[in-house]
Formats: structure tokens, sequence, C-alpha cells
């Protein structure tokens, strides 16, 4: 009885905690199991995932009564594929990522993964497809493990592991004064920038899922750490279809496809040999202002 009830409480003292930190969206949606009031259409189906295929059509999107921030914006993120969103500072790449475990629904046009629309089918079944890894690693109260295990609460000790192993963790994880009982959060102790990423990514890799969307951090981190983390993603995005929000320029080469935004709309997508030929395009303009070859993608 106590077993059953722990992660029944574990997530009620969780809820407790999002309430406090409602204001970030991002810290909240980064465990998308615990979104409340989840309503779902009548009759609505369970997501069936075979490879993975996220396609936005025609996808328009205003935040309550505000004009659009996303118009008419259609792209195929392909299954197994890494697909980067670029583009300046407000252009509506985060308000894209946010529409795939429909945190928010279109206001026109449909988001259409395995051929199924995703307004039609749950939620919850939906969300278990689907990994987020946020720009800023939100930490929970609680121990080292517990912060790895909200990824998907029915993980084991094994699992657990194996996933701070291939996110790079490990090693520091053991060398806390507790190892993964180590307590984290307000009340424990201090990780570092690349540290605390590392568990924010041993989070999603735990999870399994085929979709993951990253939103790349800005923060610069020392070399070595850097370094590990780039490595940690690699190892979260082999395999899986990849949303990611790009500052990194390295991040942007390697994509499989490039979504150029800018004021709500996609104005340009291929590759990086294809758009950076584009003169006088964004990206190519973009791209010929980055010198540095890991310096910040940003505009
Ligand atoms: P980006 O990630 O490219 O910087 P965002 O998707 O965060 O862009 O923002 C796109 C637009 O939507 C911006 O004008 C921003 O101010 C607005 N916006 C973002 N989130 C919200 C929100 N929760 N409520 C109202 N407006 C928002
Ligand atoms: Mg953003």
């Amino acid at each position: 009885l106590l077993l059953a009830y722990e992660p029944a409480k574990r997530l009620a003292k969780l809820q407790v905690q999002m309430e406090r930190a409602a204001v970030n969206a991002q810290m909240i949606y980064e465990i998308l199991d615990t979104q409340p009031h989840q309503r779902d259409k009548q009759g609505a189906g369970s997501f069936e995932a075979s490879n993975a295929r996220i396609e936005f059509r025609n996808v328009t999107f205003g935040y309550g009564d505000n004009p659009p921030v996303l118009r008419n914006v259609s792209f195929v993120a392909e299954g197994g594929k890494t697909t980067a969103l670029v583009g300046p500072s407000g252009a509506g790449k985060s308000t894209v990522i946010t529409l795939v475990p429909r945190f928010y629904d279109p206001m026109e046009g449909e988001i259409v993964i395995d051929g199924q629309n995703i307004a039609d089918v749950t939620k919850t079944s939906l969300r278990q497809h689907i990994a987020y890894v946020s720009q800023q690693p939100y930490l929970f109260e609680g121990t080292i493990r517990d912060n790895i295990r909200y990824g998907r609460p029915e993980a084991t000790d094994g699992e657990v592991e194996e996933a701070a192993r291939l996110a790079n963790a490990h090693d520091f994880i053991l060398a806390q004064p507790l190892g993964y009982d180590t307590p984290v959060g307000e009340n424990g102790v201090t990780l570092s920038g690349g540290q605390r990423q590392r568990l924010s990514i041993a989070r999603a890799l735990v999870r399994n899922a085929p979709i993951l969307l990253l939103d790349e951090a800005t923060s610069a981190l020392d070399t070595e750490s850097e370094a590990l983390v780039q490595q940690a993603l690699d190892a979260a995005m082999a395999g899986r279809t990849v949303i990611v929000i790009a500052h990194r320029l390295s991040t942007v080469v390697n994509a499989d496809k490039i979504i150029v935004m800018q004021a709500g709309q996609v104005v340009e997508q291929g590759t990086h040999e294809s758009l950076a030929q584009q003169s006088g395009g964004l990206y190519a303009r973009l791209n010929n202002l980055q010198a540095a070859p890991n310096g910040p993608i940003s505009i």
C-alpha cells in the first residue's frame, strides 16, 4: 500500500510546487504528464505512433484575444530526423513547440502526427510520446533520482541510472554526498548549469519517447560542460524526431532541415547548404554574420 501511495504523494507534492512556479510555463510543461485540466474531445482516440512524422498545416495561432503570433505556418518534421527552428527573438519558435504537446490548440489549420490530427486524440496518449528539454532546466525539491524519474514515474532505479549514464550525469551524481539520493532544489546541493542541463536531459531520456522537443540553452557554458552537454544531447536525439530551437550554429548546420521564422511566419526552409546559397535570404545574411564555428546564432 505504501508503495502504491508513494508516486501519488510525489505527484501531489509536485502539483503544489508547480502552482507556486506557475509564472513560468516552460518549467511546467517540461513535466508533460502533470498538466491540470486536461480536456479531450468527446470520443477522442488514443494516439498511435509509427515513425513520428510531424506536419504543421497552415497553422494560425494567437494567445487569448491577442492578434496571431503564428500565421499560416506549414512545415514537416520528418520521422527520426532533426528539424531546427531559427529566427529572431519573438518570431514564434517557442510557440511552435508548445503546440506539439497541445498546451494550446491552433485557431486555424492542423497539426498531424503519423496521419492523426492531434486535436482528435487524448492529450495523455499524445504526451506519452513526447519529451521536452527546456532552455532553463528546472529542478524540483527532492533527490537527484526523483528529478530524473519525473520523466517516467514508473522507471526502475536501473533505468534511471542508465539514462543518467547516457546523459553524462552518472559520474557527477556519484560524486555528490549521497549519490542518487542527494537532495537538490532550494534546500539541496547546488549544481552547475551544465549539471542541471544533464539532469534535465536524463529526465527526457528516461521517458524514452519518439518525439523530442528541445529548446537549446543560450547561456554560455564552460568548454568542458559544453562538450558533456552536447554528447548528452546527441544521445537524446539519436533515432528520434527532434524539433530543436537552435541557438548554436553547430546544431543548425547538423540539422536535417532548417525552418527560418520571422514575425510568426516561415520565411525559408531547407538544408544549411541550400539556404546559405540564397543570396539576400534571411538565413544567408544570418550565416554570413556568424563567423565563429560554435558562436550563438541569434539575430
Ligand atoms: P520566440 O521563441 O521565437 O522568441 P515566442 O514563441 O516566444 O517567440 O513568442 C512569439 C510571440 O508571442 C511574441 O510576440 C511573444 O511576446 C508572444 N507570446 C509568447 N508567449 C506568450 C504568452 N504566454 N502570452 C501572450 N503572448 C505570448
Ligand atoms: Mg523562445
